[in-house]
């Protein structure tokens, strides 16, 4: 089993869930595939949700609107069929639903995190059924069904463990298995998330729970840089870093990867490969054990 997650520009454009399919259709190993939510939608959400904690309801209906309007457009380019474009458009349908029924709620945290849940309950039904349109099986799994975190908010191994093996025992026919990066349940069973970037560390988490052969998080840049890409001019990916390298330059601000993530695979020793989507031949970097 392998464990890829591709973050929101992998899956911001329709033409980049085609390169996620091509990647994971690459061979036919089991796959657990795990999505963010498409670029900027997250964003977007924290902001309707700062307008409705102000009870702007307008404004926040404007920008509802407007991200509506982007996800029209998307599910017109994603599916080539009436069929499948149908059953991409009731699952946002569905979503926006409930969006929009929070506009003039009591809105509280706990309304927050289930508005913020929405972008990854959305990316990977739209990438569900734009596999199946393609002829590749594949089935949805719930991460609000397996992901969870305790009273201090830290992710509770042994009950994702158990719920995980279940689900996939359910699934033993199945190839590819798209699940939610960043959503969760809490300790009170409310939805709940791993906070901003946080799908890296559920590939990570997921990986541990599993015993993944390896945890592959698929960005738009080619591996761990030697220097900062957006401050110095030439930089070059790293080949191979160690956990505890990883680990410190993740804690000294390298914004590749969601600080938390080395450490389930460090854990468990299981390699963490960072790849390009836009790039899937260059070799990126292998964080492991020892170089
Ligand atoms: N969509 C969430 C965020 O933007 C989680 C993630 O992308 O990792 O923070
Ligand atoms: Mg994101």
């Amino acid at each position: 089993m392998r464990v890829l997650k591709f973050g929101g520009t992998s899956v911001g454009k329709p033409e980049n869930m085609q390169m996620v399919s091509d990647i994971i259709n690459r061979d036919d190993e089991q796959k657990i595939v795990v999505l963010s939510a498409v670029s900027g939608t997250t964003n977007s959400l924290v902001a309707i949700g700062e307008e409705l904690y102000k009870g702007y309801q307008a404004k926040a209906l404007l920008l509802v609107d407007e991200l509506y309007s982007r996800y029209e457009l998307f599910l017109k380019n994603l599916y080539k069929k009436d069929e499948f474009y149908q059953r991409g458009k009731s699952a946002v349908d569905l979503q926006f639903a409930e969006i929009r029924g929070m506009i003039g709620e009591p809105f509280t945290d706990k309304e927050e995190r289930v508005l913020l849940s929405k972008g990854e309950l959305m990316s990977t039904q739209m990438f569900s059924w734009f596999l199946t349109e393609n002829g590749f099986d594949n089935n949805l799994i719930w991460a609000l069904d397996f992901m969870s975190v305790d009273e201090d908010h830290e992710p509770d191994m042994t009950a994702i463990r158990p719920k995980l093996a279940k689900i996939l025992d359910d699934n033993r026919q199945k190839n590819l298995l798209i699940t939610q990066g960043y959503i969760c349940r809490n300790a009170e069973d409310e939805v709940d998330n791993l906070k901003r970037g946080g799908s890296d560390y559920t590939a990570s988490l997921i990986g541990a729970a599993v015993n993944a052969k390896d945890i592959q998080i698929w960005t738009d840049i080619d591996g761990m840089h030697n220097n900062d890409p957006r401050i110095v001019d030439k930089t070059a990916p790293i080949p191979h870093i160690s956990f505890d390298e990883a680990a410190e330059l993740a804690y000294f601000g390298a914004k590749i990867l969601h600080p938390a993530t080395i450490r389930p695979a460090m854990d468990f020793k299981i390699p963490v490969r960072l790849l390009n989507t836009m790039d899937p031949e260059a070799a990126g970097t292998i964080i492991s054990e020892a170089k």
